[in-house]
């Protein structure tokens, strides 16, 4: 099966076929899936030493993973300003202190594996009018309490200059956010499995599966 149409797909680079699982194996975990939850999930396992099966079936990337806008945005589905008077301060600070896992996981993986996925670094939440730029200022301020610092405000100049348009009034810059090629981040993070020396290409069809791949360090 192909990766659905998209550019992605279409400037996805190059890699080898996967070996396809065609017999009966043992292995100390099987992770179900090749999007980045079951990569970085068998990633996490191979480095930590057990002997790990990747099965994928249909092609690594093939879901959200390798289709979604690419953003690694330091944030949750709710402010931070929410989540505090909801659930309180202490789990605001929890949460807080996880923010920032993902993008490090992701930055770490792309130098660690040399991952060639187009990193940019910096990510810019724009307003189109001042009320939004006001409520980005005190989502600021609510994140500063929380150990973000690095959120700088751009004014209406400042923003035309990283976007050729006149159609924000503000915006914050996050410096610690930023954009990849999703696809190829994910058929990055598969790579150190296909080319490890441990590779095991034997098989035969698994029920869920028409793909293995296997990696013990
Ligand atoms: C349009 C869109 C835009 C998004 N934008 C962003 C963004 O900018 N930034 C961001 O951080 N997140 C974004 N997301 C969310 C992000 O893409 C998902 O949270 C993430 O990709 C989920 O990864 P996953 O591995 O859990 O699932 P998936 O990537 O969907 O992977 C699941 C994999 O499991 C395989 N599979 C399913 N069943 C079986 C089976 N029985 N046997 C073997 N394999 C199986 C599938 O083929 C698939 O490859 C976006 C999502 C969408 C849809």
């Amino acid at each position: 099966m192909q990766h659905v149409n998209s550019y992605y797909a279409a400037s996805a680079n190059e890699h080898a076929p996967w070996p396809q699982l065609n017999d009966n194996i043992r292995c100390d975990v099987c992770v179900v899936g090749g999007g980045y939850t079951g990569l970085s999930t068998a990633l996490f396992l191979v480095e930590a030493g057990f002997d790990v099966v990747l099965l994928e079936a249909s092609r690594i990337g093939f879901g959200a993973s390798g289709r979604n806008g690419g953003q690694i945005v330091n944030s949750y589905s709710r402010d931070i300003g929410v989540i505090e008077s909801r659930y309180g301060q202490d789990t605001a600070r929890m949460l807080g202190s996880m923010m920032f896992e993902g993008g490090d996981i992701i930055r770490s993986r792309i130098e660690q594996y040399q991952i060639d996925c187009d990193y940019r670094p910096g990510g810019i939440f724009a307003a189109l009018n001042k009320r939004q730029l006001a409520e980005l200022r005190a989502q600021k301020a609510d994140w500063e309490r929380y150990g973000h610092q690095q959120l700088e405000e751009l004014d209406a100049g400042q923003i035309r200059q990283e976007v050729e348009t006149e159609a924000y009034v503000g915006a914050l810059l996050d410096h610690r956010g930023g954009h990849i090629h999703p696809l190829n981040l994910a058929l990055g993070e598969a790579e150190p499995f296909a080319s490890s020396a441990g590779v095991s290409s034997s098989s035969r069809r698994s029920p869920t599966s028409s793909m293995g791949i296997r990696r013990r360090w």
